[in-house]
């Protein structure tokens, strides 16, 4: 049985998946491992994971792709500024390390939130989707897009295509990690609420409806922040569906709702109608494994098997 893996490395855990290549909406074997850091502790790590994973498969299983999700910049083969992972100096050639280390299976590296895009893109199919282009907003640690644009992955000319998480939304707020002010995804973020609020997001909305005022305005904020970076994919993609995921937005109904109502406001212009962006919202369920998946589904796209391309 042709067998896709994928892993999604994440800062504290690593996430692997196998699929059947010609049904890989069913896992056949699934692992978390802790993520080992540094360059070394990366390639080990991710090793050992593909080493667990196979022994877990059926026999019958011949490995014909292993696809990576990264949490950093993914720039010809190389992955750079990927600091969860202690890997902030030499570009590292993951997938070259990899294969020398898995008997030259092929092995592609994608940034984790584009390769998260293929993930969803493949759920969209299973709900009779036929969209072919979509942005996938992850709203977790921080803020970031995927972008598949007429079936194919937008990379951008160096790597940094949907990464709108660092545009500056408030130029007198708080200094960023990346060095300037009031990036947006300090406000539209799971760590952009805990910097800010000690409880989860659910509490945060419950304290601002009985009347806090600081709960309130960082209810607001990332409200608007959220609802600013999916018009801002809309309008400048125009792209038929902005899928919505990260665990803030998936724990709380009363937030996927608050977004909606603040879209629709824009809707009562004859500009904000046509634009209709509040249609083109969809929220990827809690606790599916697109990360993973969309890893599994590269070696699919760099074949051109499938409705996507790399
Ligand atoms: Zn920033």
């Amino acid at each position: 049985m042709k067998t896709r893996l994928g892993l999604d490395i994440g800062g504290t855990t690593i996430h692997g998946i196998g699929v059947a290549a010609d049904e890989p909406n069913t896992l056949i074997a699934e692992l978390t491992h802790p993520t080992r850091k540094g360059a070394e502790g990366v390639v080990d790590g991710t090793a050992e994971m593909v080493e667990a994973l196979l022994v877990r498969l059926p026999p019958d299983a011949e490995i014909i792709s292993i696809g990576l999700g990264v949490p950093g910049i993914v720039h010809a083969g190389a992955v750079t500024h990927a600091v969860n992972l202690g890997l902030d100096g030499d570009p590292l050639d993951l997938a070259a390390a990899l294969s020398a280390r898995t008997g030259g299976v092929t092995v592609t590296v994608e940034n984790d939130v584009k390769a998260a895009t293929l993930g969803g893109l493949q759920w969209l199919r299973e709900q009779g989707s036929g969209v072919d282009d979509l942005a996938l907003l992850n709203v977790g640690t921080g803020l970031a897009a995927g972008l598949l644009l007429n079936g194919r992955l937008r990379h951008g000319s160096r790597g940094m295509a949907g990464e709108i998480g660092h545009l500056v939304h408030d130029p007198t707020g708080p200094i960023c990690p990346c060095g300037r002010r009031g990036c947006l995804e300090l406000y539209a973020s799971g760590s952009g609420v805990r910097r800010q609020w000690p409880g989860t997001a659910a509490e945060l909305f419950d304290a601002a409806d009985t009347g806090d005022p600081d709960a309130a305005r960082i209810r607001d904020e990332l409200i608007s922040g959220i609802a600013q970076a999916i018009s801002l994919l809309a309008y400048g993609l125009d792209v038929s569906c902005v899928l919505v995921t990260g665990g803030v937005v998936s724990a709380t109904p009363a937030l996927r709702e608050a977004i909606l109502a603040q879209l629709g406001k824009d809707e009562s212009t004859s500009l904000g109608r046509l634009a209709g962006i509040s249609e083109r919202v969809r929220w990827l369920p809690a606790g599916h494994p697109a990360g993973a998946l969309g890893a599994a589904l590269l070696g699919a796209a760099d074949e051109g098997v499938g409705p996507w391309r790399s």
